[in-house]
């Protein structure tokens, strides 16, 4: 990459927000528009809510962020916790799967992260964690 951003905070929801806008900071030398800008902040929220929610089950971990800027101006951001891992990655991207119980949530995360960024790849291991690559 020509440029390399990494990060790592407390698994907090008051960290959603920071988590965005260090990323949005970083981007920002590439010049993007503020709909480019507000993809990549919405697609970041939803890993980090992911991770602190679902892998970390609301105990506090460290979630991790790397963000790289190429030559060519793409952007890749992976987002890592070494929280619970996902049993079945497939399963779990499809739109409005969810395994929080109540109907809280929707389950469309994985769905915003694909329809907001070009390419998105998640990598998980039950037991280990989860990194989520998102690719604009
Ligand atoms: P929403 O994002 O709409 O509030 P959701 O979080 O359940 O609902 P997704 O973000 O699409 O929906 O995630 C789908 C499912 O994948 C989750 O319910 C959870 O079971 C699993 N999952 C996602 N991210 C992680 C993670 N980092 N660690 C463990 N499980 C995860
Ligand atoms: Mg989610």
């Amino acid at each position: 990459p020509l440029n390399e951003m990494k990060v790592q905070f407390s698994s907090r929801s008051v960290n959603e927000s920071f988590a965005r806008v260090a990323v949005a900071a970083f981007i920002a030398q590439l010049d993007p528009t503020l709909d480019e800008l507000a993809d990549v902040k919405t697609a970041v929220s939803e890993a980090v809510t992911n991770s602190i929610v679902h892998g970390y089950k609301n105990d506090i971990g460290v979630i991790y962020i790397d963000v790289k800027i190429y030559e060519n101006g793409r952007i890749t951001v992976a987002i890592r916790d070494r929280g619970c891992g996902i049993e079945d990655v497939r399963k779990a991207m499809e739109p409005m799967f969810t395994t929080s119980p109540g109907g809280e949530r929707a389950g469309l995360g994985f769905t915003v992260m694909q329809s907001f960024m070009d390419k998105l790849r998640v990598r998980s291991r039950s037991g280990y964690g989860t990194t989520v690559i998102m690719e604009k």
